[in-house]
């Protein structure tokens, strides 16, 4: 099973799918997270990226487009994957169309997880996550429940990412709104577009994803 998620930045794309991971078996795959690993090895494709990802605008569709399609034909996508921050406008829309067509897939979901941008914001300036196994956290949200150790791993090592500043997470929803939000109506004209109230509690958003993927 194949399936993206959209929403702005903080409606809880990348939490639920790495609930969903675990649910279906599948893998979560996040060009947000691809291209910062892309910064942090000093890879041409990631010099590239550092600035624009900085000014919270999004890196050329042509960039991404190789990266995804690369990634997908690796095994551990051959159970199904969830596309997390991508596509992200609508040149990348149709050639991921394209690119599962020629690769004999197809998407079964797209689901839009809605979220208030102010609301947003908050979510995404006070986030942060275990720098061993990824868990996300917030300051006010979602505290650990020991301070300052990971509930999950015990690691006291957390990291933040640079573009999640209020200046930078605005100009992260504009390119959202103006890039990205279209292709929601460009998935509910192909009819399997469902759509997720993404301020409601992580477990409920989560209880709704299934319900919506069954
Ligand atoms: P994210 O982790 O999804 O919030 O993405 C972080 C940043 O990576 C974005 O603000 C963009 O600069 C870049 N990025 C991630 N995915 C894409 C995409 N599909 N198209 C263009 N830029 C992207």
């Amino acid at each position: 099973m194949n399936l993206i998620l959209l929403g702005p930045p903080g409606a809880g794309k990348g939490t639920q799918a790495k609930r969903l991971e675990d649910v279906y078996g599948i893998v979560q795959l996040s060009t947000g997270d691809m291209l910062r690993a892309e910064v942090d090895s000093g890879s041409e494709l990631g010099k590239q990226a550092k600035g624009i990802m900085e000014a919270g605008d999004l890196v050329p569709d042509a960039l991404i487009i190789d990266m995804i399609s690369g990634r997908i034909d690796l095994d551990d996508c051959k159970q199904g994957f969830i596309l997390d921050g991508f596509p992200r406008t609508v040149p990348q829309a149709d050639a991921l169309g394209s690119m599962l067509t020629d690769k004999g897939l197809q998407i079964d979901h797209v689901i839009a997880i809605e979220a208030d941008s102010e609301a947003v914001v908050a979510r995404v300036t006070g986030r942060y996550t275990c720098s061993e196994c990824g868990s996300g956290y917030h300051d006010e949200f979602q505290k650990p429940v020991k301070d300052g150790i990971c509930d999950k791993c015990g690691s006291s090592d957390f990291t933040r990412r640079a573009d999640d500043n209020a200046e930078t997470v605005r100009n992260r929803l504009s390119a959202y709104e103006e890039q990205t939000a279209p292709i929601i109506a460009y998935y509910g004209e192909k009819g399997i577009l469902k759509t997720v109230d993404g301020m409601a509690d992580i477990d409920v958003v989560t209880a709704k994803l299934k319900e919506v993927i069954g």
